[in-house]
This record gives C-alpha cells, sequence and structure tokens, in this order.
C-alpha cells in the first residue's frame, strides 16, 4: 500500500487517469495539477494547482510520458490552463522527493539536477518499452491502412532500427503477410532479423534499399531517412517515423517531393490510452512501493 505516501499527479493524457485509479486503490494521498476539466472524481484524490500543493510534502511527483516540454512546460490535456514546473520548486520538496517521468529531455533533466532530485525515467526500462510496444505496433497498423490504398499483405515494408519497437513492429506486419525487410547496423541485429526469417540489411546501404518500397516505419531516433534515401523512394511511399520528436527523417524534403511523410508520436495514448496507462501504472506503482518500503531515509 501507498498510505501516507503524498503525490502529485501533473498534467499528462488519459493514460494518467489509469495511474491516478491505482494510486488512490493504493491509498495514496494525492493532489492532481492540470486536471480541473477531469469530470470524474477520486478517493483520497484533490485537483488544485501547482501553487496550492504542499510541496515540502512530496514524496514523488508524477509527470506526463513526455515528461516537460522544452519550457518545462507540463502538457495536459485536462485542463487549459498552462502548468510550468521550475527548478524553484522542485528545490521545495523533502530531499527524497523522487520525480517520474517516461522520457525526458534537456530541460527536465537540467531541472531536476540543478534541484538534486532523482528523476526515473519509466520508457528507459526495457519491461515498460516491450510492453509499451505492444500498443505502439497496433497503432502503425492502423495508420498504414488509414494512409496506403493496397493490403498489407504482399506490400514491400522496411522497418528501420531493430530495437525494442523495431522489433514488434517487424514482427507484426511479417505476420501480417507483407514483406518486411529491417535496416539494423549492428552484427547481432542483422543474424537476429535473418533468424526471423525477414531480409536484414545494413544501415549504411539504406538509399540502395528504398526503391521498391510501399512503406517505410523508421524507429531511430536520429536523422536516416535523408533527403538522398527519400530521392530513391517511389513517389507512392509511405513513411510512418516513429522515433520521438523530431524523428529521423528529412519531412521537408519529403513535402517537396510528394512523398507522404508522418511523424506519429505517442500512439499508444491514442490508440490503447487504458491499457498504455496500466504498463506504466503496474511499474510506476511497484517503484513507489520499493521506495516507501525501503524508507525515506535510505533514498537519495
Ligand atoms: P531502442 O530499443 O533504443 O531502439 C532504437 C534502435 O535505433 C536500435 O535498433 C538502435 O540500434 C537504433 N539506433 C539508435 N541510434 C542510431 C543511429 N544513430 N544510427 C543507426 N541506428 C540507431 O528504442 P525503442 O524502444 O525501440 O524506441 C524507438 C523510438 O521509438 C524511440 O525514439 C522511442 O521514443 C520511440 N517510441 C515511439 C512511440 C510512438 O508512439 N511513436 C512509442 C514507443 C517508442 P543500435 O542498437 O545499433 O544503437
Amino acid at each position: 500500500m501507498l498510505t501516507n505516501q503524498h503525490i502529485a499527479v501533473i498534467g499528462g493524457d488519459a493514460r494518467q487517469l489509469e495511474i491516478i485509479r491505482k494510486l488512490t486503490e493504493l491509498n495514496a494521498d494525492l493532489y492532481l495539477i492540470g486536471f480541473d476539466q477531469l469530470d470524474h472524481g477520486f478517493t483520497g484524490a484533490t485537483k488544485c494547482t501547482l501553487d496550492e500543493v504542499k510541496l515540502t510534502t512530496l514524496d514523488a511527483i508524477v509527470l506526463p510520458v513526455s515528461g516537460t516540454t522544452i519550457e518545462g512546460e507540463v502538457e495536459t490535456i485536462f485542463s487549459n490552463e498552462k502548468v510550468v514546473l521550475t527548478a524553484d520548486q522542485l528545490k521545495q520538496t523533502p530531499a527524497h522527493c523522487t520525480v517520474y517521468s517516461g522520457i525526458s529531455n534537456s530541460c527536465l533533466n537540467e531541472m531536476v539536477a540543478e534541484a538534486s532530485r532523482t528523476l526515473v525515467r519509466l520508457f528507459e526500462r526495457d519491461d515498460v518499452a516491450i510492453y509499451n510496444s505492444i500498443p505502439t505496433v497496433e497503432g502503425t497498423v492502423m495508420m498504414v491502412i488509414q494512409h496506403t490504398d493496397i493490403t498489407i499483405h504482399q506490400s514491400n515494408i522496411a522497418v528501420l532500427g531493430l530495437g525494442r519497437v523495431g522489433m514488434s513492429v517487424a514482427r507484426t506486419f511479417d505476420a501480417l503477410g507483407a514483406n518486411v525487410s529491417v535496416g539494423a547496423r549492428k552484427p547481432e541485429h542483422i543474424a537476429r532479423i535473418t533468424e526471423m526469417g525477414l531480409k536484414p540489411f545494413h544501415l549504411s546501404d539504406l538509399v540502395n534499399q528504398v526503391s521498391h518500397l510501399d512503406v517505410c516505419i523508421n524507429t531511430i531516433p536520429a536523422q536516416i531517412v535523408t533527403s538522398q534515401v527519400i530521392a530513391k523512394m517511389p513517389s507512392h511511399t509511405l513513411v510512418i517515423d516513429l522515433a520521438s520528436k523530431p524523428g529521423g527523417t528529412d519531412f521537408r524534403y519529403a513535402e517537396k517531393r510528394g512523398i507522404k511523410a508522418l511523424l506519429a508520436p505517442g500512439l499508444p495514448g491514442i490508440v490503447a490510452p487504458k491499457t498504455a496507462g496500466k504498463i506504466i501504472a503496474n511499474v510506476l506503482t511497484q517503484l513507489l512501493i520499493e521506495r516507501s518500503q525501503n524508507g525515506k531515509e535510505n533514498t537519495p
């Protein structure tokens, strides 16, 4: 249980509702910031603004998957109020107060470092990233269906990257009957792609691997689908970029060439917010319980 644990949940989308539900079930004392337009009430949870929270009592702060914007703003779909987190606010929390987010950026990293608090990026964990790849893939299938006029079956699809998302994407499109090739740079990834019965290619050869593609799905968070690569694609190729913002595609060049290229962030929150929220809630509550059991005095 999380009895007497004071936790601020700041902003987010429908995924946070699962987190709030689970935290209230575990009897935590919750402050909900950026939820003033949420009709639903949760027992043990108080809707308030960041200024109204007693920061000195907080054991944990839960941010959305995206963390903050580069200006420190915490995005929320449940309020029109702008919520901005600052290092000065974090400094007012107790030393053991831990900040949880999905991913982070330089702004959040610097803010937490300046306040000497601990930041836990849940999406760096393999378990969270692998579970989360399931709704990500379902959202990708949805997008491919929405934006093409051909079946996935028998279509030529390249997946770039064989990480946690890339592997799930490649396997799913293969199971749907597509001709899947996968680009990677590590020999062990090339070996794994071969073992999966898919067509491997080295990313250094990407420019020569796209002339027959119907769909190119990028999962690599680096500039990889460059103008040189796009120039070799047929005009009907659909590029779906799953990598976190700003993605790995030269979108301006794609537009100039008339190639449809879509950055598709946050698919789990769009296609399956309840499942995606549960994935985060399960791991988050496990970590919070471990921390509370270890005792505040033992935490950094
Ligand atoms: P991951 O497990 O770290 O995989 C990333 C892959 O990119 C690895 O295969 C890695 O290969 C490769 N890579 C990284 N930098 C590279 C570079 N400079 N050149 C060539 N290859 C490079 O990450 P993930 O969990 O699969 O997530 C992939 C991306 O999708 C992330 O940006 C994540 O934030 C995003 N994501 C998006 C959604 C969505 O809804 N759109 C959902 C979940 C995740 P090496 O091992 O060779 O480095």
